[in-house]
């Protein structure tokens, strides 16, 4: 029986590299052909992408538990009505956002007119992340197909159910001359970087961000980078605490628990505080995930086997253990890990050092909250940066000093459905940006255009050069 399954092994079909090359040189004669560019083509493969979630809801919602047990409610919330709104935002605004910009001109190249023509940037590689598996998949190509361009996605192979059901779907909804999936990991994903691309948008972790990077520029690629971070959340006293709590809650454990690029990381409040907010957080994940919560229906398991031992070698890490104020509960077999609460782990602790990307939630105090910098400010640039107070000084001082992806006062994560904002990182958490607008423009080459006329040929400019002539300059 072993040799039998070693031959089976051993039979497997390796991946084609010379496979990945042909779809590349397929997709790119296609975007060389022209219909991509057409706004009629943008708009078809957008209505086909929302007519495609409108009928495969079910299916989309299913693939959705299958990889992450994730609830319909957070599935529908988080991703399926993200992507609606994006495609129909994307329908609404493409006309306006493809009209060239006009600008003015200056008085050297008088009479003249110039404008920003927005053009497609040609074959674009979407290379996306199992966390939230269908929206950071689509979202990107929705970006990239309102600018005009051919698209190859690329999902995780950590979320397969919703891989498996991105590739059906958009070979049956899509065109796929110009828009194609290759599923896969490491190997395909190294075989379609090998390939020269227009863009590439990676969503993942900082280290293979650098891997994707290192690749994009052996050919001049421009990357878009979404990555993560430790995002804190610095909570004040004078705040109304239920909703602070209900809204931190929100952003960790009802956000795939914990398992969000943008969710909250670590707290940081006074230790003056430190036991209030604690007894409120308490009563509220009772409230919203019964006296159990690892019976609870509510809430994401962890990804895979290796994603939970990472996390329960973070919690059971010396020093840090003896830590835990609330939760705690594991179950293996499910892959399950209960909302965790820890007060005053040590700084030097892997858990503070590294993104949990998990239903643990440390707690660090300060004596006084302009502390709370100086914690934030040791670490690499979160994606998020949250902050709950009342006190509009501290605010402006927090807008002010920290530096972040993005910012939100008095609440966690909805900052990444708002469509006029840009949504991406700095430093280690990213580079780059898109959502609505943004997504047009980041997938968008701004080509600087000017118009003359031959009317008002000045001499001045041509040789023979003179003193006298740069006298007049
Ligand atoms: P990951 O980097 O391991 O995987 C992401 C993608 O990279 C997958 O498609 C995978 O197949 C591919 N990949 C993995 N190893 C590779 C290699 N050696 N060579 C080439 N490709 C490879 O990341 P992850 O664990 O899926 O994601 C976790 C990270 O992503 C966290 O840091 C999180 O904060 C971040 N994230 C960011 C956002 C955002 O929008 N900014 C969203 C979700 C997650």
């Amino acid at each position: 029986a072993t040799l039998s399954l070693m031959v089976e092994v051993e039979e497997k079909p390796k991946f084609d590299a010379d496979k990945t090359a042909l779809l590349v040189k397929e997709v790119r004669k296609s975007f060389n052909s022209g219909k991509t560019r057409s706004y009629e083509w943008r708009v078809s493969q957008l209505k086909s992408i929302e007519k495609m979630v409108e009928e495969k809801e079910m299916e989309i919602t299913e693939a959705l538990h299958k990889d992450l047990s994730k609830p319909a409610f957070e599935a529908f919330i988080s991703e399926i009505s993200q992507v609606k709104s994006s495609c129909k935002l994307a329908l609404k605004e493409l006309s306006s956002w493809m009209i060239p910009e006009k600008v003015k001109t200056s008085l050297t190249t008088y009479p003249s007119s110039a404008e920003i023509v927005s053009e497609p940037l040609g074959v674009v590689l979407v290379i996306s992340t199992w966390n939230f598996p269908f929206l950071l998949s689509l979202d990107p190509v929705i970006g990239a197909i309102s600018a005009g361009n051919a698209v190859v996605l690329k999902p995780s192979e950590i979320a397969p159910a919703t891989s498996l059901l991105l590739s059906n779907l958009v070979q049956e909804y899509l065109d796929n001359s110009a828009i194609r999936v290759v599923e896969g990991a490491v190997d395909e994903t190294t075989a379609l970087l090998a390939q020269k691309w227009d863009k590439i948008l990676y969503t993942g972790s900082a280290r293979v961000a650098r891997i994707v990077m290192a690749a994009a520029a052996k050919h001049l690629t421009p990357v878009i980078l979404e990555l993560g971070g430790k995002c804190p959340a610095v909570v004040d006293s004078n705040i109304d605490l239920q909703v602070a709590v209900r809204r931190i809650i929100a952003g960790k454990w009802a956000c795939n628990n914990g398992q969000a690029c943008i969710g909250v990381d670590y707290i940081i409040t006074t230790n003056a505080f430190a036991p209030k907010l604690i007894h409120s957080l308490r009563h509220e994940l009772e409230q919203f995930f019964g006296k159990d919560p690892m019976k609870s229906k509510d809430i994401s398991r962890i990804v895979s086997s290796s994603h939970f031992a990472r996390l329960v070698k973070l919690l059971d890490e010396e020093n840090v253990s003896d830590k835990v104020v609330f939760g705690g509960q594991r179950d293996e077999n499910q892959l399950k890990i209960a909302p965790t609460i820890l007060l005053d782990v040590p700084e030097d602790s892997q858990i503070m050092q590294e993104e949990i990307f998990g239903p643990l939630m440390p707690i660090h105090t300060v004596e006084k909250l302009e502390d709370s910098f100086e914690v934030i400010n040791s670490k690499q640039k979160p994606l998020a940066a949250y902050l709950f107070t009342n006190d509009e000084l501290l605010k402006k001082d927090f807008v002010q000093n920290i530096s972040s992806g993005g910012m939100l006062i008095n609440d966690t994560v909805v900052h990444v459905a708002t469509e006029g904002l840009p949504f991406g990182g700095v430093g280690e958490s990213g580079m780059g940006s898109y959502h609505g607008k943004f997504s047009f423009d980041a997938f968008s080459h701004k080509k600087a255009v000017l118009y003359r006329s031959f009317a008002g040929d000045a001499s001045i400019r041509y040789p023979p050069y003179s003193p006298e002539k740069q006298r007049l300059l």
